[in-house]
């Protein structure tokens, strides 16, 4: 068992979910003010997992809700560790990262994966007595390629 405390609806901050679910005594409990949210905050209860929790909070709808469904609209806080019988630690279902997306550890944020890919493309830029040598390394060789193609004295453009 597990004591937590199930704050919502009405959130001020929905954007991880219409209810947030911390340890009883987490110290982010702090930052929910409102008289509302002390009613919550002096109402711990005991689960044994997340879907116990998403079929409490949920429990007028389960005839038109799917468990991922409630589970999609409960922000369950890091703080959250549920104990199995067993003694074995129910992990939280990993967030399900978008394909080109990475994971923001500790922040639980996930952003889009910046392309760390590069290419090198050599050129020479010359005039009538000389040419020099030169390498650029882009992450945005196409664009790179138009500018020096549309460059006055560049020549022997390649792209490795
Ligand atoms: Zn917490």
């Amino acid at each position: 068992m597990t004591s937590v405390v199930i704050l919502g609806p009405n959130l001020i901050n929905q954007s991880k979910g219409a209810y947030h679910v911390h340890k009883t005594g987490c110290r982010n409990l702090g930052s929910y003010y409102g008289a509302e949210h002390n009613a919550d905050k002096n109402n711990p209860m005991d689960f044994d997992s997340e879907s116990e929790v998403a079929h409490f909070v949920f429990a007028d709808f389960e005839d038109e809700m799917s468990e991922a469904d409630m589970l999609g609209d409960i922000y369950f806080h890091n703080c959250v560790v549920f104990e199995r019988e067993n003694g074995m630690v129910h992990k939280p279902a990993p967030n399900i990262v978008p394909e080109g997306h990475v994971v923001i550890p500790g922040a639980g944020i996930t952003v889009p994966a910046k392309k760390e890919e590069t290419m090198t493309i050599t050129f020479e830029l010359y005039n009538e007595d000389m040419f020099l040598s030169l390498e650029i390394v882009t992450s945005d060789p196409e664009n790179t390629l138009a500018v020096l193609e549309s460059a006055p004295n560049v020549r022997n453009i390649k792209l490795h």
